[in-house]
């Protein structure tokens, strides 16, 4: 009897390998950071052979640490940084230059051009997503034209083009499997949603030779088995999603209406729509959540730019904490912020107000506010931040959130889960594995080779750490929802 599934969770900082058993519980685990290249303003790149080599060891070391062979892994779960992009030649396995990490700035000026054209209509139809550097095709299109030799190259059929999970496959099944799942490839800005195909027209509007390409397939899926000499054995990866993907799944968000969000240096919150996309009237983004079982989940995306960042911020540029966790000390020696309203509006503001030139406001001080008042404040505009996304997926998608799911670093802090509880008037769930991103694209590989039998046993494994539900008083709520969206505006005049 096989005894674990393996998931290998590639992020944008570094690599990590967790063994899961089938209650979903944690065996072993390894983690290891990789090196970020900065080699212009705005530019960020990865060396994707490092990427790949660390990934092995953290495989090997979380193996080697409770003494599993190949033998005892019924499947491989990959979930992976989305967008950053690989061209690597298919005969020597040679990337053509380092990995062009989502945050690259360098193809702005093009999508800023591509936004005065008849392209963007398309493109936002067809994919789903806004115009943005973020997404891969304008990144792909930036190698050929701008690596000597690759585009000659590209179209002779001598090189593929991947996210990181497909170079990952391709190198754990010793460059047998080009593939992607469709979380991946809905972030190429290449992938048509609706279809689901690469999407003829923009291809031809990039310039992309098709076999760069590689075979989309179900994120439940037999992909391929790993090469004997990497893990020792032939090991199925059966399981891939991108890494928003991976926590809708792991935090069992398997029906409509069903979200999550993640509270990290920014938050990423994802709601499950069903079967049929749902198109966003509040600059949402429209991706898929998974594929699974012959059939597509569609998923509105949303993120808040500033959240734990603004806890960092307290920390380090205010010197009003020692530490995160203190900010929930400091935030319950108070009862209210005393009339102060922050917004951490650093870098402008996203979804639903899209506004670039916006900056950080406090408002509302008097004589009387202290450094617990503007703790408190500053870890609320966390929750009144999810707040105003999720109205906009609640109204876009027309669905009522029964219960929001919670993970990532600053979701340990009760006062904030309290909060948001409160403030959005919906119960606030934190599992006891927060480790979701991993957990889900475990749950992928073990569905695919039957390690689970179905998603109504994956939901028996989830457990609550704490439920927390609304007792705010809704005259209360609605004064506060009201002053917040004041200094909303506010910061944006
Ligand atoms: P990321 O994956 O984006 O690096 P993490 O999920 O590791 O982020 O979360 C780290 C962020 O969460 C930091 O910005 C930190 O300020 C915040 N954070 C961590 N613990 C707490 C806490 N107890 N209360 C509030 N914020 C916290």
């Amino acid at each position: 009897m096989r005894k674990y599934i393996m998931a290998l969770d590639s992020g944008t900082t570094s690599n990590r390998c967790i063994l899961f058993d089938a209650k979903g519980e944690i065996c072993s685990m390894a983690q290891k950071e990789f090196t970020q290249h900065f080699p212009k303003p705005g530019w960020v790149e990865h060396d994707t052979k490092e990427i790949f080599a660390t990934l092995l060891g953290v495989a090997r070391e979380a193996m080697a640490r409770i003494g599993a062979s190949g033998a005892d892994i019924a499947a491989i779960g990959i979930t992976n940084q989305r967008e950053t992009t690989v061209v690597w030649d298919r005969h020597t396995g040679e990337p053509v230059a380092p990995a062009i990490v989502w945050q690259c700035r360098r193809t702005a000026e093009r999508c800023s051009a591509i936004e005065k054209t008849p392209l963007a209509k398309t493109i936002t139809e067809k994919t789903g997503l806004v115009i943005d550097a973020y997404f891969s095709a304008t990144k792909i299109q930036w190698l050929l034209d701008n690596v000597p030799g690759v585009r000659a190259r590209a179209q002779a059929g001598d090189l593929l083009f991947g996210t990181i999970d497909t170079w990952i496959i391709w190198n754990l099944t010793g460059g047998k499997v080009h593939a992607t799942d469709y979380t991946n490839a809905a972030r190429t800005m290449l992938y048509n949603i609706y279809d689901l195909c690469w999407d003829e027209d923009l291809i031809a509007s990039f310039d992309i030779p098709r076999s760069l390409l590689p075979q989309v397939c179900p994120s439940s899926h037999l992909f391929g088995v790993t090469d004997p000499e990497l893990l020792g054995g032939k090991i199925p990866i059966a399981g891939v999603a991108g890494d928003q993907q991976a926590a809708l799944f792991g935090q069992t968000c398997f029906e409509p209406g069903d979200a999550k969000n993640t509270y990290g240096t920014g938050c990423f919150l994802l709601m499950n729509t069903g079967t049929v996309p749902v198109i966003s009237r509040n600059g949402l983004v429209t991706t898929i959540a998974w594929g699974l079982d012959g059939q597509v989940n569609y998923a509105l995306e949303g993120s808040v730019f500033v959240a734990g960042a603004a806890i960092q911020w307290l920390r380090d540029e205010m010197g009003l904490i020692a530490n995160a966790a203190q900010s929930q000390e400091f935030a319950e020696k108070v009862d209210d912020t005393n009339g102060c309203f922050f917004v951490p509006a650093f870098t402008g503001l996203g979804a639903p107000y899209w506004n670039q030139e916006a900056r950080g406001i406090i408002t509302g001080l008097t004589r009387g506010v202290n450094k617990y008042h503007l703790v408190r404040a500053a870890l609320e505009s966390l929750a009144y931040q999810t707040d105003d996304v999720l109205r906009a997926m609640q109204s876009d998608a027309a669905m009522e959130l029964k219960t929001l799911k919670i993970d990532g670093g600053a979701s340990a802090n009760d006062f904030l889960a309290q909060f948001q509880s409160d403030i959005s008037h919906v119960p606030v769930d934190r599992p006891r594995c927060v480790e979701t991103t991993a957990l889900g694209a475990s749950y992928l590989a073990g569905l695919a080779v039957g390690f689970w039998k179905n998603t109504d046993e994956i939901r028996r494994n989830r457990i609550s750490d704490r439920l927390f539900a609304p007792s705010m008083e809704e005259g209360r709520r609605e004064d506060l929802l009201q002053a917040w969206h004041r200094a909303v505006s506010q910061c944006q005049s």
